[in-house]
């Protein structure tokens, strides 16, 4: 026993922190994997290959391999749990059954659930996650122009288009521009934007709004709400003007502000290529964006997560007929 607890220790203390984890990229990640899984095999008395298949079904991945960066960092985060309370093997954690709204609020079933193995913040809304919490991974998106999201919060899983938060949409709004896209708004979206921009005198009293009146943009959002609809197009110069009307405006919270503030300047940055990125080896798209957010001098919670994020759009089968119409506003 005594010989087991040494070991224990020392396997420990090689092992990555969870704020570690979180910093590490790429082989160093699939090694630590790797001889995770051997030490777990030694004080928990069983096969380094049984450790494995243990390791992928808990880490909610299908093979190692195919595993990446971020799939590798909650498989760090389990073997850290098995190091520390290795009683913690043998008990198999049911997976949460999470009922995903209907209708034009619903986002597609996660390749993933489970309870969070540690403290992390959302990949998306960067909300802070406790280790038992909700957490998940969409399937990675079809069109390569999008890169993958990280685990994400049970909100940013199931509700963020159902129950949206002013922050949803400022984040819808930033990664649609990422993709050189309008921002296609539901009506629960919709409404949020329209309320933000009306209950106080601030943003129409902008010097934004003065400039691009968005009396049009509020018709439009107060139509998609009336009639509940599932997509409605805000074109790209639109939304520059949204959020830094929103800037100006009083009452938001800490949070709305901290988003709205990084989005207006990446937006910017954007806009002036402080840092020169050869614009040449990137064209004027995504990827031009993604070098400029990348290396940018004042990272945010949008640089350090990246993107452009695919953040699903209400499939026309739920969409109003009219909205073939809108759409190529
Ligand atoms: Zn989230």
């Amino acid at each position: 026993m005594k010989f087991e607890a040494v070991t224990l220790d020392m396997a420990i203390l090689d092992f990555p922190t969870a704020a570690e984890i979180t910093a590490l990229h790429g082989a160093p990640l699939r090694s630590l994997a790797d001889t995770g899984t051997e030490a777990v095999a030694g004080i928990v008395g069983t096969s380094a290959e049984r450790v494995r298949a243990r390791l992928t079904k808990t880490a909610g991945v299908k093979h190692l391999q195919a595993a990446d960066d971020e799939d590798l960092r909650e498989c760090l985060r389990v073997l850290r749990c098995w190091l520390t309370d290795p009683a913690s093997y043998t008990s198999s954690g049911a997976t949460p059954k999470i009922r995903r709204p209907e209708g034009i609020g619903q986002l597609p079933v996660p390749r993933t659930v489970k309870h969070a193995h540690g403290d992390m913040t959302c990949g998306l809304c960067a909300d802070p996650v406790k280790a038992g919490d909700v957490v998940g991974r969409m399937r990675n998106p079809k069109d390569r122009l999008f890169v993958p999201m990280g685990w994400l919060c049970a909100h940013c899983l199931y509700e963020r288009r159902e129950k949206p938060r002013r922050r949803d949409v400022v984040l819808r709004i930033f990664h649609h521009f990422f993709a050189s896209s309008a921002a296609g708004l539901n009506a629960h979206e919709c409404d949020v934007l329209r309320i933000w921009l009306t209950e106080t005198e601030a943003p129409a009293a902008s010097s934004a709004w003065r400039e691009e009146p968005l009396n049009g943009t509020l018709a439009r959002l107060e139509t998609s709400v009336t009639e509940g609809k599932g997509t409605t197009w805000i074109p790209m110069p639109t939304s520059c003007t949204i959020i830094s009307a929103l800037l100006d405006a009083p009452g938001s919270s800490e949070a709305e502000t901290a988003i709205l503030g990084a989005v207006a300047q990446h937006l910017n940055e954007w806009k002036t290529n402080p840092r020169g990125i050869e614009a040449r080896r990137y064209g004027t798209g995504p990827r031009y964006r993604a070098a400029v957010l990348n290396a940018t001098d004042r990272p945010t919670v949008l640089s350090v997560r990246g993107g452009p994020f695919d953040l699903h759009h209400t499939p026309s089968s739920v969409t109003e007929t009219a909205d073939a119409v809108d759409s190529t506003q």
